[in-house]
């Protein structure tokens, strides 16, 4: 009897599994089709990037995009749509940055761009012998004697051999991140580096850099045609030693009142647990910030929009969140953390989109669980196969979502992950515009994502 009784709750269990799987299933097919047939985040990121444009935290560009980000979303009738302050830094590039290589009577003008947080030469500019590192570790193997009074160049290029890009950017990214600060400490005058990406071409890419406690110097990227430039001359040289002349006119200003853009659908059952679905609102002055982020922030509203035009009512609360400040200062993902910590809310999950627009692949997962990419993989990838975005592996999560984990110590944090391959020619660069995304592509990270969320708020994340 007990054997029977057995074997009946076991057939029963699966029962329902196989049930379950097949409501999901036809779920997933009706979010991709809402978002392929239906889509709106294309339009939306056509309308931001267009009529809007920059978004520099501090900005005006900033300020008209919370306002309309607001009405859009009020627009798509969520339960709740509203504001939350947050001080940003504001810093301004004043008048377009000047770089010219001094290569004996030749003189070269070089593309370049100052760095986020960067300060100004003096209004004549710097002229200075340049000298070339691969790393930061070269400063303390050179020491001051060498380093005084010269502009320093860091040359590391990306390291080819990683497939996905996004590491080869991490390891190259402290040349720009902490380099400037670093050179600082041994007296030198300036700082270029080498464009962070694999791309051959004449754009630069900015990005923030961080002095630390250092004494802050002028700090610009140069394009990588110019860095190899440079490089080559800097080897074919004999006698009189190669200088650079730079001149940046930026500075940063007093911190100015800013706002994350929330948007929330109340969930049925559990009304204190909140899924966070997110990307960036800000974005660099020299572009649109289409892939970075504006591909982000339209994919996290066309989610609730996705399961609100299917009727779909979520067990949680599902909140999609245009974060501040995430280029130069990280500001909107501190206090969104902070303040859902205030309130007394429960995160269970957080997922960033912030990785560009391209074709999704899957997602990476930050948890305290040792089985969990086992076990997920076991019950979700066959779901997620047919849509090509099974991908499911460690390591996820992002810079917006990255301090709920402090606050809340079991959420799982998640990233988006797209094909990374062409990421990193636009990133931070004057290219990163509206042309330059793909509608399908954009559509289906963003039925990826809803998928994702859906098979969340449903069965949980206990793997
Ligand atoms: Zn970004």
């Amino acid at each position: 009897m007990k054997f029977k009784a057995f074997a009946f709750i076991a057939l029963a269990a699966v029962c329902l599994s196989v049930q379950s799987q097949a409501q999901d299933s036809l779920m997933l097919r009706k979010m991709f089709d809402e978002a392929l047939v239906n889509g709106q985040c294309y339009e939306n990121l056509r309308y931001l990037c267009k009529k809007i444009g920059p978004r520099l935290s501090g900005s005006a560009g900033a300020q008209k995009s919370v306002e309309w980000s607001k009405k859009l979303m009020e627009g798509y009738g969520f339960d709740q749509v509203y504001l939350q302050e947050v001080m940003v830094p504001h810093w301004v590039r004043g008048v377009k940055e000047q770089g010219i290589i001094v290569n004996g009577k030749s003189r070269v003008p070089v593309a370049l761009a100052a760095l986020g947080g960067s300060v100004a030469t003096p209004a004549n500019g710097i002229t200075a012998q340049v000298i070339e590192l691969q790393s930061l570790k070269d400063l303390e193997t050179l020491g001051e004697a060498k380093i005084k009074g010269k502009i320093v160049f860091f040359n590391r290029p990306f390291d080819e051999r990683f497939i996905e890009t996004g590491s080869a950017y991490g390891t190259a990214g402290d040349q720009r991140n902490s380099g400037p600060g670093a050179a600082s400490k041994y007296g030198a005058a300036a700082v270029i580096v080498r464009s962070l990406t694999s791309a051959i071409d004449d754009y630069p890419h900015t990005g923030g850099t961080n002095y630390g406690t250092n004494k802050p110097i002028p700090a610009a990227a140069i394009s990588t045609v110019a860095a190899n430039r440079l490089s080559d001359m800097l080897k074919q040289k004999k006698g009189e030693p190669v200088k650079f002349f730079l001149k940046t006119n930026c500075q940063t200003l007093p911190d100015v009142l800013s706002y994350n853009v929330i948007g929330e659908i109340k969930g049925s059952e559990n009304n204190n647990k909140y899924i966070t679905v997110g990307g960036h609102l800000d974005s660099w002055d020299l572009a649109e910030g289409a892939h970075d982020d504006g591909t982000g922030v339209m994919q996290s509203a066309e989610v609730l929009r996705i399961f609100k035009a299917l009727g779909y009512r979520p067990k949680n609360n599902i909140r999609a969140v245009f974060f501040m400040n995430e280029e130069n200062g990280h500001k909107g993902g501190i206090v969104y953390a902070e303040k859902a910590k205030q309130n007394k809310e429960e995160h269970i999950a957080a997922l960033e989109t912030d990785e560009g627009g391209f074709t999704p692949r899957g997602f990476s997962f930050t948890t305290s669980s040792r089985t969990f990419i086992k076990n997920i993989n076991q019950q979700w990838k066959k779901l997620l196969e047919p849509y090509e975005t099974d991908r499911l592996v460690s390591g996820g999560g992002g810079t917006d979502i990255g301090p709920l984990r402090e606050q809340f110590p079991d959420i799982t944090l998640i990233g988006f992950r797209p094909d990374s391959q062409r990421y990193f020619d636009i990133h931070h660069t004057p290219n990163d515009v509206f042309e330059n995304v793909n509608k399908r592509e954009l559509e289906l990270g963003a039925a990826a994502i809803a998928s994702l969320i859906y098979l969340i708020d449903q069965h949980g994340l206990n793997f």
